[in-house]
C-alpha cells in the first residue's frame, strides 16, 4: 500500500495528498505535518514500533472532505483527492487507488466551497519573450476560466494593464511560468495563489493544438482570434496553458467549456485597477464588504447565477450604443409589465444554480441530488417561457429562445429520480419505485427477507421454547440468533455456535444462512442497479449539456435584467439615453450607494452639464468639458465627482439611473484618483501613489475618457502641489480634451475658468445660519467663497483666537489680491501664478517690518520689537 502511496504521491505534485484508506483520508510523512499545522488535525504515527522509520500520519472522516478542503484552499494549498477507484469487495487483493483530481483555489466545482454570488476565476498570464523588461511595453496574453461554470475568456492586452484586469477579475489562481512571477504585481499576487508552472505548459504549439483538439475545430478563426497576430497568439498560449492545467489536474470532461470567447482591447469601458478599487464597484476600500459597494447596491437579483452575471457586467461595461439600447430595451420592458417582471424573479428563485450543476455533470461529479435539481429546474421551465414568448424587446425574446425546456431529460429525470435524493450514489436510496422493474423485484427481496427473518424468529421461539431468542447482525457473521446463557440447555441440535458473550450466545443455522444469502445479495444488487441507473441519467444529462448552458446562461441573464427592472422601479430610476459623442448631461441624479444609505429623502439630488456634442440636426452645443469643483471639505464635492463617475458605468452596462434624466455619452476608459490608495501600506508614499495613478491618466486618457479627479497635490508643499494641478488641469483641457471633474481645495485654481474656453467653475452650495454653517450638498455655478473654511473650522472646534487669526490673515490677503487686480495687471500665466502664490503665503509681520520706520526707532525699542516678532512667528 505504501508503494501505491508513492506513486500517488508522485502524481500529486506539491499538493498535499490526501489518501482514502476505508473511512478516512490519510496524510503521511511532511503532508502529515502540515496537515497538523493548517487542519488542526492530530498527527500519530504508522509503525510505531520501527522507531526513526515510524511515518508520521493524520487524517479525518471521509464525509468531512469538503470542510477539510476548503481549510487547504483557504491557507493557499492545493490538495490531491487519491480515491478507491474499484469496489474493496470486488478488489482481489490490494484495492486500487487513482489520483482522481487536484483540487486548488481556482478549480473547485463544489457548491460547498464556492461564494454563490461570486465567479470564481482561474488565470493564466504569458509575457512576450523569454525575458520581459518591466520599463517596456510589450503585449501579454491573458486567459481566465470559471471552471464551476465553463466561462472561458482570452486577451491580448499591453503588459501595462495586466495588473488593472487582474485586479478586475479577482482572480482566485494565476499560472505562470517560474521566471516570470516577480512580475505579477504585488496587490494582484497577495490577493491570488500563484500556480507556478514550467515553461512548457505554455509553449505555443501545443498548447493551441491542446484548444484545437478540445473545441473540435480545425482553426482560430471561428472562435475569433487571429493566428498571424503575435498578441493574440499570446492570448490563446494563455488560454492552452489554461486548458492543459485543468486536463492535468480535473482529469474529467471539460465539455461544459464550450467557447473561447476573445476579450480584446476596446471592447469593453476600461477601468484601472486604481479606478476599479476607489470607486468601490464591488467591494468597499475600508473592510471589502460587498453590500456597501455599488454591486452590492444595485443587486437586485435572486439567484446566484443573476448576481455573478451582474458583476461581470460591471467588470465589463459595454461601448456600443446598440448592445447598450438592447440591455436598456429588455429592462424598460420588464419595468412596464410589472406582472411579468414578477412573474420571471418567482420562477428564478424556485430554479436551481443550472450553470454550476451543469459544471459538476460534465466534469462527473454531480451527485443524485444535483441531477434532481436539474429535473426540478427544468419543470420550471415551460411556464416560464410560456410567460415570455410574444416579448417586445429583442433581448427578452433572444432570452426566451435560449431556454431549452430539454424535454427528454426532463421526463427522464422526474420519472426517475425521487424527491428528496442523497448526496452520495454509491448507497440507493435515490430511485423511485416503478422506474426499474428489475430494481423494484431486488427490493421487493430485501422487504421479504426482513420478514421472513421476523417470522424465523418467531418460529424458532416456539420450536424451541426459547421466547428469548433474538435474530441480529453484525458485520463479522451476518446474521445470527442469539440466546441468553440461561436458555442454552434447550438450544436444538441444528444450531450452529459461533460466539459467545458475557451473557449470550449467538449461533446460526443453515437456513438463516440461505436466506441471509438471497437479502444480502439483493441489497447489493439494488444498490449496483440504482448506482447504474444513476450513471446513465448522468450520461443523458452530459449528452445535453451544451443545451442546459444554453438555458443557464438565459436565467442568469433574465435574473439580473428583472434585478435592474426592480431596482428601477423601487428607487425610481429612470432610462437614460446613449450616445457615442463626449458628453454627459445629468438632470437630478443622486449617489446611488448614498441614495440609499442615508435617510430617505435627504439626498440632495444634482446635475452635471459637461462635454460638446452635435445633434443629429446640426446644431452643435458646447458646454465646458472640464469642470473644478471647490468648497470646503465635507461639502459634498468628492459625493458628488463619485456619483457622476458611478452614473456613468451604471449607464454602460445598461443599468437604468438615479436621475430625472440623463444623456451619457459612452466613455472609453473611466478614471478616478480619489482619496489616498490602500498602496500606501505598501510602503510607497501617498504623493508618489498619487502622481503614478495621475501619469497614467494623462498617457492613457483620450477624448472619450471621463475623469475624475479628487484634491491632487496634497501629499505634497503647497507650491508644489499646486503648480502640479495647474499643470494637470492644462493639460486634460489642452491636450487630452476629456471629460473632467476635478474637486480641489486649491482655490488658486478657479482662475482657471477665466483662461482656459472648456474649464468651468462649480461649487457646493453652503449657508450660514445663526452663526453656523449649513452644508446644503447643492452643486451650483461660479467657485467656492474662500472664507467658508475657517467657519468650518469653527464648527470643528477649533478655538476662536485662532479663527480670528485666521480671518484676519484672509482679509489681508484678500486685500493684497484686490488692490493687485487694481492695478489692472493681468494674471500673465506662469509667472501671474508665481506672483500670486507667493502673496498668498506671505506672513503679515513682513508688512509691519515693511512698515516700520527704522530712523525713528530706539535699539530698545527695536529690541523689544524683535523679541515680540519672533514670539509671533
Ligand atoms: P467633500 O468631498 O466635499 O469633503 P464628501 O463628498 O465626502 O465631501 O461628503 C461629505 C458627506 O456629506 C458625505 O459623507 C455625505 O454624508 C454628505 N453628502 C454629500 N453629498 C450629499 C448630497 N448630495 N446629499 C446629502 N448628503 C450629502
Amino acid at each position: 500500500m505504501m508503494r501505491q502511496y508513492h506513486e500517488a504521491k508522485a502524481a500529486a505534485g506539491d499538493a498535499l495528498l490526501l489518501f482514502r484508506m476505508g473511512d478516512f483520508y490519510e496524510l503521511f510523512y511532511e503532508d502529515a505535518q502540515e496537515a497538523g499545522r493548517l487542519l488542526g488535525v492530530t498527527v500519530t504515527t504508522r509503525d510505531k514500533d520501527k522507531g526513526d522509520q515510524a511515518v508520521p500520519m493524520a487524517g479525518f472522516p471521509y464525509h468531512q472532505l469538503d470542510a477539510y478542503l476548503a481549510k487547504i484552499l483557504r491557507a493557499g494549498r492545493r490538495a490531491a483527492v487519491c480515491d478507491q477507484v474499484e469496489d474493496a469487495k470486488q478488489a482481489k487483493g490490494l484495492v486500487r487507488r487513482e489520483v482522481t483530481r487536484i483540487v486548488s483555489a481556482g478549480t473547485i466545482t463544489d457548491d460547498e466551497l464556492l461564494d454563490p454570488l461570486a465567479s470564481n476565476y482561474l488565470a493564466a498570464v504569458v509575457f512576450d519573450g523569454a525575458k520581459p523588461t518591466p520599463g517596456e511595453p510589450a503585449a501579454a496574453g491573458l486567459a481566465w476560466v470559471d471552471v464551476s461554470t465553463g466561462a472561458f475568456h482570452a486577451a491580448a492586452i499591453n503588459q501595462r494593464r495586466l495588473a488593472d484586469e487582474l485586479a478586475r477579475l479577482e482572480a482566485s489562481e494565476i499560472l505562470i511560468v517560474q521566471e516570470h512571477e516577480a512580475l505579477l504585481p504585488s496587490e494582484v499576487a497577495d490577493r491570488a495563489v500563484v500556480t507556478c508552472r514550467p515553461a512548457s505548459a505554455f509553449a505555443v504549439r501545443p498548447a493551441l493544438d491542446r484548444l484545437l483538439k478540445h473545441f473540435a475545430v480545425s482553426s482560430f478563426e471561428g472562435l475569433g482570434f487571429e493566428t498571424n497576430d503575435p498578441p493574440q497568439v499570446l492570448a490563446l498560449a494563455a488560454a492552452g496553458a489554461i486548458l492543459g492545467y485543468l486536463q492535468e489536474t480535473q482529469r474529467a470532461s471539460l465539455a461544459h467549456l464550450e467557447r473561447l470567447t476573445p476579450s480584446g482591447s476596446g471592447s469593453h469601458l476600461e477601468i484601472d485597477a486604481a479606478t476599479w478599487r476607489s470607486l468601490e464597484i464591488t467591494r468597499t476600500l475600508r473592510d471589502g464588504r460587498r453590500d456597501g459597494a455599488l454591486l452590492g447596491v444595485i443587486d437586485r437579483t435572486v439567484s446566484g447565477a443573476g448576481a455573478r452575471r451582474l458583476a461581470e457586467w460591471l467588470r465589463q461595461p459595454l461601448v456600443e450604443v446598440a448592445t447598450i439600447e438592447r440591455r436598456l430595451d429588455a429592462v424598460g420592458e420588464l419595468v412596464a409589465d410589472a406582472a411579468l417582471a414578477a412573474a420571471v424573479r418567482q420562477t428564478l428563485r424556485e430554479v436551481y444554480d443550472l450553470e454550476r450543476l451543469v459544471a459538476r455533470v460534465t466534469t462527473g461529479r454531480a451527485s443524485p441530488r444535483d441531477l434532481a435539481s436539474i429535473g426540478k429546474t427544468l419543470a420550471a421551465l415551460p411556464a416560464l417561457k410560456a410567460r415570455l414568448t410574444g416579448r417586445r424587446s429583442e433581448r427578452l425574446a433572444q432570452l426566451e429562445q435560449r431556454i431549452d425546456l430539454c424535454p427528454a431529460l426532463h421526463k427522464a429525470l422526474a420519472a426517475a429520480l425521487e424527491e428528496a435524493c442523497p448526496l452520495s450514489s454509491r448507497d440507493g436510496g435515490y430511485i423511485r419505485a416503478g422506474y426499474s422493474a428489475d430494481l423494484d423485484e431486488c427490493r421487493e427481496l430485501m422487504a421479504g427477507g426482513k420478514q421472513w427473518m421476523a417470522a424465523y424468529q418467531t418460529r424458532m421461539q416456539h420450536e424451541a421454547g426459547i421466547p428469548a431468542i433474538k435474530v441480529g447482525f453484525n458485520k463479522v457473521f451476518g446474521y445470527y440468533l442469539e440466546v441468553t446463557h440461561a436458555h442454552t440447555g434447550k438450544v436444538p441440535v441444528e444450531f450452529i455456535r459461533k460466539q459467545t458473550l458475557k451473557n449470550a450466545e449467538r449461533y446460526i443455522t443453515p437456513e438463516l444462512k440461505e436466506y441471509e444469502e438471497k437479502v444480502l445479495s439483493a441489497e447489493d444488487r439494488a444498490n449496483a442497479l440504482e448506482y447504474s441507473l444513476f450513471k446513465s441519467l448522468l450520461e443523458q444529462a452530459a449528452e445535453c449539456s451544451s443545451r442546459l448552458l444554453s438555458t443557464a446562461g438565459s436565467l442568469a441573464e433574465l435574473d439580473t435584467l428583472a434585478g435592474l427592472a426592480e431596482l428601477a422601479r423601487a428607487r425610481n430610476y429612470c432610462r437614460p439615453e446613449i450616445v457615442d459623442e463626449p458628453v454627459l448631461s445629468i438632470v437630478a441624479g443622486r449617489h446611488p450607494v448614498l441614495d440609499l444609505s442615508e435617510p430617505s429623502g435627504t439626498f440632495v439630488p444634482n446635475g452635471v452639464e459637461i462635454g460638446s456634442a452635435t445633434s443629429a440636426e446640426g446644431a452643435h452645443s458646447e458646454e465646458a468639458t472640464l469642470l473644478l469643483i471647490t468648497g470646503p471639505n465635507m461639502a459634498g464635492k468628492s459625493t458628488y465627482i463619485r456619483q457622476t463617475a458611478l452614473l456613468t458605468l451604471m449607464a454602460q452596462i445598461g443599468s437604468y439611473l438615479p436621475a430625472e434624466s440623463a444623456t451619457i455619452g459612452i466613455a472609453d476608459r473611466l478614471f478616478a484618483r480619489v482619496g489616498a490608495s490602500d498602496d500606501v501600506s505598501r510602503g510607497q508614499s501617498t504623493f508618489m501613489v498619487e502622481m503614478t495613478e495621475t501619469a497614467r491618466i494623462l498617457n492613457t486618457a483620450t477624448r472619450r475618457s471621463l475623469v475624475i479627479l479628487d484634491e491632487i497635490g496634497r501629499g505634497t508643499s503647497t507650491y508644489d502641489g499646486l503648480s502640479l494641478a495647474w499643470a494637470i488641469t492644462e493639460h486634460l483641457h489642452d491636450v487630452v480634451g476629456c471629460r473632467t471633474l476635478f474637486a480641489t481645495h486649491y482655490h488658486e485654481l478657479t482662475e482657471l475658468a477665466e483662461r482656459l474656453a472648456g474649464v468651468d467653475n462649480r461649487s457646493v452650495a453652503v449657508r450660514e445660519h445663526e452663526g453656523r454653517v449649513v452644508f446644503l450638498h447643492q452643486i451650483i455655478a461660479g467657485p467656492a467663497d474662500k472664507s467658508y473654511g475657517i467657519h468650518v473650522a469653527e464648527l470643528a472646534g477649533v478655538p476662536r483666537s485662532v479663527n480670528e487669526r485666521a480671518a484676519a490673515i484672509l482679509a489681508q490677503l484678500e486685500q493684497a489680491e484686490a488692490a493687485r487686480s487694481g492695478a489692472g495687471a493681468p494674471p500673465p500665466g506662469a509667472a501671474g501664478l508665481q506672483l500670486t502664490l507667493f502673496e498668498t503665503v506671505e506672513h503679515p509681520l513682513l508688512d509691519e517690518l515693511r512698515k516700520l520706520d527704522v530712523d525713528r526707532t530706539t535699539p530698545l525699542e527695536a529690541f523689544e520689537l524683535l523679541h515680540t516678532w519672533r514670539q509671533r512667528l
